[in-house]
């Protein structure tokens, strides 16, 4: 028997947390925050399972911004992730407190720094199976292509098998290598659908984001503007300088200053700490190798003068953020461009921008780069994984039902849950695999 309960936001995308239990053993999988709401997950039927691991797919707020929490209220189950994602959870939470004090007058603060520093973690390498506490349960990690340390979850015990994907990416990018998925079958895949109802990315290559990217930034030089993709730390900015660096080298664009901000530009020192971890396109890359200058974030930081890149936080030009102060700053000037390179939440101040709250001179791009599988890729999981079940999660309802009609055409023999908040679902797996 396999049991599923989603902790965090079951219908979408928020604060992810999943209990599971396989043949009597509890876990939890991610121990996110919405990252926007500061929304926990409900801690209450895990702790009533007594689960002897939290396991992390990857550092992304969303997935590990309550971990703290979970520590408190769940203190026998250990944590298991993989070395980088370790590193990177950390800068995270880190960062999470610092703007968190602003909350803190009203509600307090969700957690300290000092139970941030205190999170001890049991490092697991990719594919190599790590026997948990009850030494049945047995965890074996997968690349899951998405971010720089992130995996697929695959737990085993009694001969029963669920892969957990977390976030997933399939084919190669830039910097990081496509997905790595175990042996099939497994009898339950919890499949994420964020881009389960995206039409629009069918049949979109990287190549054609890439040279779309490279050409809007050509012509903005060309010119003598000055560039600025807002950008999200974790992962897109390490994108973004690779592929940068790439285009500097061919020469299909001209040689400006590159500055990167605070925090991308710590997140990318980090990934040089884990590189051998780390599986890259381009096994010799390293950012600190890279021609790129810092921007630091202070208050009233002007962009230099001169044709430029700039790459800075937030990618959705949150608040006070150095990518809002830049884009006022920039938006006033015809030559200059404004490139947002991912998915801007709306309710955001980047969305208002590109909505066109506001008369801007300068030209703005949206470049609909994802570090989400494409609703055809997550169909091919499927089908490389010959589940018995999928439990389709981190997608809102539209993603889940457009994603569970496409794998029900094409495998029908496939069982498809869309589980509720709250809802339990038991899957009886009657004869073993
Ligand atoms: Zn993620």
């Amino acid at each position: 028997m396999i049991r599923y309960r989603a902790l965090g936001d079951a219908g979408e995308m928020g604060a992810s947390a999943h209990l599971v239990t396989v043949d009597g053993a509890a876990l939890v999988l991610d121990a996110g925050l919405h990252p926007r709401h500061r929304r926990l997950p409900d801690y209450g039927p895990a702790q009533a399972a007594s689960p002897l691991a939290i396991v992390l797919s990857h550092a992304h707020m969303d997935h590990v911004g309550s971990l703290p929490v979970a520590r408190r209220l769940l203190p026998r189950a250990r944590i298991y992730c993989t070395q980088t994602t370790r590193s990177l959870a950390r800068v995270a939470l880190r960062h999470h407190v610092e703007r968190d004090r602003g909350y803190a007058a009203t509600t307090g603060l969700l957690y300290s720094r000092d139970e941030v520093e205190s999170l001890t973690f049991e490092d697991v390498a990719y594919e190599t199976p790590h026997a948990l506490a009850d030494g049945l349960t047995h965890l074996t990690l997968f690349d899951a292509g998405h971010l720089p340390g992130s995996a697929g979850l695959l737990i085993e015990r009694q001969g029963r098998r669920l892969f957990y994907t977390g976030d997933t990416h399939l084919v190669d990018r830039a910097y990081q290598l496509g997905a790595r998925l175990p042996e099939a079958p497994v009898d339950v895949l919890m499949l994420e659908s964020t881009q389960g109802a995206n039409a629009a990315l069918d049949g979109v290559e990287q190549g054609d984001l890439v040279s779309t990217l490279i050409e809007e930034i050509d012509k903005c030089l060309k010119i003598g503007g000055r560039v600025l993709l807002p950008i999200f730390a974790f992962g897109r900015a390490q994108e973004i300088q690779t592929l940068l660096a790439r285009a500097t080298l061919s020469g299909a664009l001209p040689v400006v200053p590159v500055f990167v901000s605070g925090l991308p530009a710590h997140v990318s020192r980090i990934c040089d700490g884990h590189a051998s971890r780390i599986r890259r396109v381009l096994p010799h890359v390293r950012f600190d190798a890279m021609s790129t200058q810092s921007f630091e974030d202070g208050q009233g930081h002007a962009p230099p003068p001169g044709p430029c890149i700039l790459l800075a936080g937030s990618g959705m030009l949150s608040d006070g953020s150095l990518s809002a102060r830049l884009a006022r700053s920039l938006e006033g000037d015809p030559k200059n461009s404004i490139i947002f390179v991912g998915y801007v939440d709306p309710d955001t101040p980047g969305h208002a921008l590109k909505a066109g709250d506001r008369e801007v001179a300068a030209r703005l791009v949206s470049i609909p780069f994802s570090a989400h599988a494409r609703r055809a890729d997550l169909v091919e999981i499927v089908r490389r994984l010959r589940p018995r079940h999928v439990v389709l999660v981190h997608g809102d309802e539209t993603a889940r039902l457009a994603l569970g009609s496409l794998i029900g055409a094409v495998m029908p023999e496939v069982k498809i849950h869309r589980p509720a908040p709250a809802q339990t679902l038991s899957i009886a797996l009657s004869a073993g695999p």
